[in-house]
């Protein structure tokens, strides 16, 4: 049976987390935003930072978030004090802890150029500073140890509000194409030289569907699940990644993150 936990604060978080280490496998989500959880559940403990938020002022242009914190509340919190630079985050529906995590972001830009630091408990305890945190796309250390991210240390630039406006204005409309609808953003990760989405539309799997999900026709890296079935979701992965490597040779790796046990369509 799997236990769910929601701490409010740093402290009962790494009581539980300890607790449920030690108790055997744990699985941490912030906003779950890039989660596909198993339709059979997970055989272990799950801690939820989502109700872990506050931010806490530390300079004129750097705050400290605690992991829950919403991006767009840091945002907002951030237009309201004029200072600016993170605006690319706009309509990511992250938690601070899964953006940094994930090096969450937009083109060039990601959320490791506004990052100090993060601060973390496991495997490793203290304060990581960016240069420790090795960012890279989608990537981040704490992606290979096992921790929970308590904080995160963020820098801005004093903005005026015109600027801060016209920047959001810019990242909002970037994003007015992507589908709407129940998904994980984009499943594959984009590789040096190719586009996921791109490989995928080439291959033909657009509007592919099993069940209620479906491969978007607006954004083939999207897979929409207009019903409740996470198998669906996985059965057209593991379809579309054997499609693009026999098609193209190249082999796509997943920027959602699995929880619990999931079928091996291909295998
Ligand atoms: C509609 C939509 C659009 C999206 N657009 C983008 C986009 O433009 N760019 C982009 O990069 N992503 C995008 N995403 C994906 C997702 O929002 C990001 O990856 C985001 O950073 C995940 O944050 P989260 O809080 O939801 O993390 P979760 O999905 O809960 O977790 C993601 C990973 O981070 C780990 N994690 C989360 N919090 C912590 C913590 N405090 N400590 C340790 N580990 C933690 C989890 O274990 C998991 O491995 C999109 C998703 C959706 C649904």
């Amino acid at each position: 049976m799997c236990e769910c936990y929601f701490p409010r604060t740093p402290y009962s978080a790494c009581r539980i987390y300890e607790k449920l280490r030690k108790g055997g496998k744990v699985a941490v989500i912030g906003n779950g935003s890039d989660i596909l959880a198993s339709d059979y559940g997970f055989d272990g403990g799950v801690i939820c930072l989502k109700r872990m938020r506050g931010i806490l002022p530390i300079s004129e242009t750097e705050i400290l978030c605690l992991a829950g914190t919403n991006v767009a509340d840091i945002l907002a919190y951030c237009k309201k004090r004029s200072i600016g630079g993170m605006e690319y985050m706009y309509g990511i529906p992250a938690s601070i802890g899964g953006a940094a995590y994930m090096n969450a972001g937009v083109g060039q830009y990601s959320i490791s150029q506004n990052i100090v630091g993060v601060k973390c408990f496991g495997d490793f305890n203290g304060f990581l500073s960016r240069e420790k945190c090795n960012f890279g796309y989608r990537h981040s250390t704490m992606c290979d140890i096992n921790c929970l991210i308590l904080s995160v240390k963020l820098r801005f630039c004093k903005s005026s509000d015109i600027e801060i406006r016209e920047r959001t204005e810019y990242f909002k409309n970037k994003r007015r194409h992507l589908p709407k609808g129940k998904s994980c953003g984009c499943v594959f990760k984009n590789g040096e030289n190719y586009s996921a989405g791109e490989l995928i539309d080439r291959a033909g799997f657009k509007g592919l569907r099993r069940g209620n999900a479906y491969v978007s026709e607006k954004h083939a890296d999207f897979i929409i699940n207009e019903g409740d079935c996470a198998a669906d979701v996985k059965y057209l992965i593991d379809i579309v990644k054997r499609g693009v490597l026999e098609q193209f040779g190249v082999r796509l790796h997943e920027e959602v993150v699995y929880i619990g046990e999931f079928n091996d369509f291909n295998g």
